[in-house]
Formats: C-alpha cells, structure tokens, sequence
C-alpha cells in the first residue's frame, strides 16, 4: 500500500508546528466576515482535515483560542486557535461539526497557497444556508 501523503505546516515564529496526513475533504475559498476580519483581506482559503489527520508539535505550549459566538451561520460557536507568541491564526473548529473538524490555513502549509488551490467560494456576496 502506498504511503499517504505527509504536509508540513507552522505559525509565523515556528512555535508551533503540525503536519496534515493524506489530502483534505475540501478546499474552500470563504468570504465571510469573520474571515475577512482574521485574514485582514477579501477572503481566506482553508483546507478542512479531520482532527485525526493532524499531528501538532506545540513545545513552549503557545496554543490559545478565542471562541466566536456572535454571527455563525450554524449559530453555533466556532473557535478560532492561534499562536498566543506570534497571533497567527493555524486553523478554526466549527462546533456545528462536533469538534471534530479543523479548517486549517492553507498559507501556514508550506507551498499550500500552490498545492491546494479552493475548489468552491462560499459567502461571496451574501450569506448562503450550507456554509461555514
Ligand atoms: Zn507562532
Ligand atoms: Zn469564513
């Protein structure tokens, strides 16, 4: 059997590094608000992994989060985690998929703006029933 592919992520200062396993369910182009708001631009683009794919080095114990409650599509909350030394957001947990799920900055993954190009846009406009 083949081996699954292996994929090297990390925040702005390296304190935290991961690596993703195989490749990801979607690659979503989101233009909400929040999303706006984090990537200080007109969208961000996740790549969404199981929590089981993702393995996270976190030596100095840098992780933090801030959980969003107010405006969530699933009205739900949803955490966003970052790096509480650089403040470099790795990847947010939507509640509504049990926590079980992390849609993680492809632009930490190293040549992930290249390799994981989106494959839909979401919230383009206008907020739509199904998206995150
Ligand atoms: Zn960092
Ligand atoms: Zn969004």
């Amino acid at each position: 059997m083949e081996e699954p592919v292996i994929y090297y992520g990390s925040c702005l200062c390296g304190g935290i590094t991961y690596t993703l396993t195989g490749e990801p369910e979607q690659v979503v182009a989101c233009y909400c608000s929040h999303c706006q708001k984090n990537a200080g631009s007109k969208y961000q683009i996740f790549a969404k992994y199981p929590s089981s794919s993702i393995d996270i080095e976190d030596p100095s114990d840098s992780m933090r989060y801030y959980t969003i409650t107010k405006g969530t599509e699933s009205g739900l909350p949803k955490e966003k985690h970052f790096c509480g030394n650089c403040g470099c957001t790795l990847w947010t947990v939507p509640w509504k998929h049990g926590g079980d799920i992390k849609l993680v900055r492809t632009s930490l993954i190293e040549n992930g703006l290249a390799h994981f190009k989106p494959k839909a846009e979401i919230h383009k406009g206008q907020w739509t029933s199904d998206a995150l």
